[in-house]
């Protein structure tokens, strides 16, 4: 079973981030911060420095197998050398959504990605990447987890979050999902995090949030809701890789003193399941 993550480090594991984007020289600083809770996760995060000016700090988090899980991808685990292949996205739309003629999988005139493309009146049908959205609601020095009544990740626990909607806003959609799933109003303190998973094409805007009412209470997409102390967390049963590390940055800041704005991308391992919290390593990170 997957139970324990090891977080990897050295600038090497930025290079492929720094490919992707403009060149960027880096210098290494010596100091480090660490990051430890009772349940054995641990992370170190070496800090490094942009020519630009701009501190990050660079850090990979990798899964790690103590045993025969067949979750578990069988590349490299906790050896450092996991590396993110490229993302072939292979179009799902079966039938045109304007004609419902069936649609092929070709690349369009002047791009470079395949499409599906209606084979009776063209349209080409993109698919982009969906935006989740949802809340950290902090509460006397602890935070709301819910338990998912739902598959994927049925009986695990999640920060309230969930799928944009057409017409409203991330925040707004951070609070409709906390209300849904957590019956709790709350009220939108500061955006927290941004976490990309390319391999899946979704994008997390977690915030920050208050209980505008000392209530909450499970709705129909949970079996329970509950504030969790940060030291009482549980990381061996939460659901996703984007809520393990969205909550390990919190607890980071939380002891350092300090709250930041953070964005990181996780890389699901080739082989992990999308509802896999362990199956990803996160390449790199910046923060406010
Ligand atoms: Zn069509």
């Amino acid at each position: 079973m997957l139970r324990s993550l090891h977080l990897l480090l050295g600038f090497g594991v930025v290079a492929p981030f720094l490919l992707q984007g403009k060149p960027r020289s880096l210098a290494a600083f010596p100091s480090t911060a660490a990051l430890s809770n009772p349940r054995g996760l641990s992370s170190t995060l070496p800090i490094a420095r942009s020519r630009y000016g701009a501190c990050f700090r660079a850090f990979r988090m990798s899964s790690g197998s103590s045993g025969d899980s067949e979750t578990s991808p069988a590349a490299d685990v906790g050896s450092g050398q996991a590396v993110a292949l490229p993302v072939v996205h292979k179009p799902k739309v079966r039938f045109c959504q304007a004609c419902g003629s069936p649609t092929k999988q070709v690349i369009p005139d002047g791009e470079e990605k395949i499409r599906a493309v209606c084979t009776v009146c063209g349209r080409i049908h993109y698919e982009n990447p969906k935006m989740v959205v949802g809340c950290l609601v902090e509460h006397d020095d602890k935070v709301l987890l819910c338990k998912r009544k739902i598959e994927p990740s049925y009986g695990l626990w999640t920060l309230p979050a969930g799928y944009l909607e057409i017409g409203e806003s991330a925040a707004d959609g951070a609070c409709r999902e906390t209300l849904e799933e957590a019956c709790a109003e709350v009220e939108i303190l500061s955006p927290f995090a941004q976490l990309d998973i390319p391999r899946i094409g979704q994008s997390y805007v977690i915030f920050r949030a208050r209980l505008r009412l000392p209530h909450f209470s499970p709705g129909p997409e949970s079996l329970e809701c509950a504030l969790f102390a940060l030291d009482d967390i549980p990381f061996d049963s939460l659901a996703f890789s984007s809520i393990i590390v969205t909550l390990k940055m919190y607890i980071q800041d939380k002891k350092a003193g300090k709250l930041k704005f953070h964005y990181c991308t996780i890389n699901k391992r080739p082989g992990a399941s999308p509802s896999d919290p362990l199956g990803f390593d996160v390449d790199h990170h910046l923060h406010s």
